[in-house]
C-alpha cells in the first residue's frame, strides 16, 4: 500500500507493477489537483522519466519558461539565465519545467495496473511479523504486506510510524504560492525581484493562462502555516505592504481569490532512518530538499524507482529497505547541500545585502563564472553517483 499521489507514489506504483507487485494507492485529495507550481526535473528525475519513456511528454507539457531574470527597483534587467545555457545544460530553470498537477497526472496515467483509490486517507495502521493492517478514515480496513508513505513534507502517517516529527532543518523564511491572472507584460521569463526586510518577488509563466506567482520572506517561526488563509493574506499585505514591482499585484490578487495560495516554512527533512519493520518512506516525507535544491522532485522520481527496484529484486523486505536507503542516501545528502549564498545572502535584509546580492547575481550571469555558480538555484547531483538498472537496459 502506497500513501499519496503526488510524485514518488505514482512512480514507485508504476515501477513496482513491472517488477510483478500489485500496489494500492490512496490518496486523500478527492482527485488530482490542478492547483501548484513550476517545478524542475534534473539529473536522476530526468533519467528516471527517460526509463520511463516518459522524457519527450514531459518536455512536450512544459510550461515554456525560457530562463530566470533578476530585476532591480525599477524593473529593470539585472542579470539573466536562460534556459539550458549553463554548461551542465540546467541552470535555475531545468530544462525539464512542467507543473507539478501536469507531472503528477501524467505520472498516475503511466501506472497502469496499480489501484488508485482518491478521497481516503489512513485512519491509524498496526504492523506485525507478516503485514501490516491499515484502517481508512473512510472506513473499513485491509491487510497489505508492506505500506510505503509518500505523503510529502508535513506528512502525518509518518510521524505516527516514527513517534514523532523529523528533524526539520529550517531555512529561516516562508514561502507563499498562488495563481493569479496573467496580464499582457508577464512574459516567458521567471522574474525575481529581491528587496530589503529578505523579501523576494516572483512571477513565472505557466501554460494554461495564467501567471504563477512566490512571496517568499524570512521571519522566524510564527506557525502561519498552520493559520487559515485569511490570515495568512493579512501577514502578506503586511509583510509586504510598500513593496514594488509585482507584489501589489499578487496582493490584490489574492484578496479578491486565495483559493490557490498554498503557504508554507521552507526546511529540510532529515531522517536517521526511513523505514521501521515493514514500512517505509519515500519522496518529500523522507527527504524533502526544499525547492531552493531545485531537486525534490527529481528526489521523488529517483526514490520511487530505487525503492520498487529494490522491492523487485528480493522478497525479503527489510532486505529491500537497506538497499534503497543505500542507493539513495548519496543522492539526498547531495541535494540537501545548500547553493552558496543560501538562506543568508540570497534573502539580504539590508540596502548593501541587496546591493551586494545584485553584484552576485550580475556577476554569476556572466559567462566565465556562469559554469561554476550554476548551483545558485539547482543542484548539481548530475555529476554524483548513478542510478541503479534492475533490469531496465
Ligand atoms: C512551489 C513549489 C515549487 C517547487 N519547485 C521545485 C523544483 O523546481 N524542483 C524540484 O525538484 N522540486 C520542486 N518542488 C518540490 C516538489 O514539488 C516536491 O519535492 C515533490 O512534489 C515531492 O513529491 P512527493 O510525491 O514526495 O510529495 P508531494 O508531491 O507533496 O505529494 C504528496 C501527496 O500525498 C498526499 N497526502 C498527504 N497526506 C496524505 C495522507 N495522510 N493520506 C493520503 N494522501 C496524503 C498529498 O495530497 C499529495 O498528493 C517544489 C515544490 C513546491 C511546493
Amino acid at each position: 500500500m502506497i500513501s499519496g499521489a503526488g510524485i514518488a507514489g505514482p512512480v514507485l506504483a508504476r515501477w513496482l507493477v513491472r517488477h510483478g507487485l500489485s500496489p494500492t494507492v490512496v490518496e486523500r485529495a478527492p482527485r488530482l489537483r490542478d492547483s501548484g507550481q513550476n517545478v524542475d526535473v534534473r539529473g536522476i528525475g530526468r533519467e528516471v522519466l527517460r526509463r520511463m519513456g516518459l522524457e519527450e511528454r514531459v518536455r512536450a507539457a512544459g510550461t515554456g519558461e525560457v530562463g530566470l531574470r533578476f530585476v532591480d527597483d525599477r524593473g529593470r534587467s539585472v542579470a539573466e539565465f536562460p534556459v539550458g545555457d549553463s554548461v551542465s545544460g540546467d541552470g535555475p530553470t531545468a530544462e525539464l519545467e512542467i507543473l507539478r498537477s501536469r507531472l503528477s497526472r501524467l505520472l498516475v496515467d503511466e501506472a497502469d495496473g496499480a489501484e488508485f483509490v482518491f478521497g481516503d486517507r489512513i485512519e491509524s495502521f498496526e504492523q506485525d511479523d507478516g503485514g501490516v493492517d491499515v484502517a481508512f478514515a473512510g472506513g473499513g480496513s485491509r491487510r497489505f504486506d508492506l505500506m510505503i508513505i509518500a505523503e510529502g513534507i508535513r506528512s502525518t502517517t509518518r510521524n505516527t510510524l516514527f513517534g514523532a516529527e523529523p528533524r526539520y532543518r529550517d531555512l529561516g523564511f516562508y514561502t507563499a504560492y498562488c495563481t493569479i491572472p496573467r496580464n499582457a507584460d508577464d512574459d516567458r521569463w521567471w522574474r525575481w525581484y529581491t528587496t530589503v526586510g529578505g523579501r523576494s518577488v516572483h512571477l513565472r509563466p505557466d501554460d494554461v493562462g495564467s501567471t504563477r506567482a512566490t512571496l517568499n520572506f524570512v521571519s522566524a517561526p510564527t506557525g502561519l502555516e498552520y493559520r487559515d488563509r485569511g490570515e495568512q493574506v493579512r501577514v502578506l499585505q503586511d509583510v509586504f505592504a510598500g513593496v514594488g514591482d509585482a507584489a501589489p499585484r499578487i496582493l490584490d490578487a489574492l484578496v479578491a481569490d486565495s483559493s490557490s495560495l498554498y503557504l508554507d516554512r521552507i526546511a529540510q527533512v532529515q531522517l536517521p532512518s526511513w523505514s521501521k519493520g515493514r514500512v517505509a518512506v519515500v519522496g518529500d516525507a523522507a527527504y524533502c530538499a526544499t525547492p531552493v535544491s531545485g531537486m525534490g522532485t527529481s528526489l521523488a522520481l529517483a526514490g520511487g524507482y530505487v525503492l520498487a527496484g529494490a522491492l523487485g529484486a528480493t522478497a525479503d523486505h527489510a532486505e529491500a529497505f537497506a538497499s534503497y536507503e543505500r542507493q539513495m542516501r548519496p543522492f539526498v545528502d547531495e541535494a540537501q547541500k545548500l547553493p552558496p549564498g543560501v538562506p543568508r545572502i540570497a534573502n539580504p535584509t539590508s540596502r548593501l545585502g541587496v546591493r551586494v546580492y545584485r553584484t552576485a547575481v550580475k556577476a554569476a550571469a556572466s559567462a566565465p563564472v556562469r559554469a561554476a555558480t550554476s548551483r545558485l538555484t539547482s543542484s548539481s547531483t548530475d555529476r554524483g553517483p548513478v542510478l541503479p538498472n534492475y533490469g531496465y537496459l
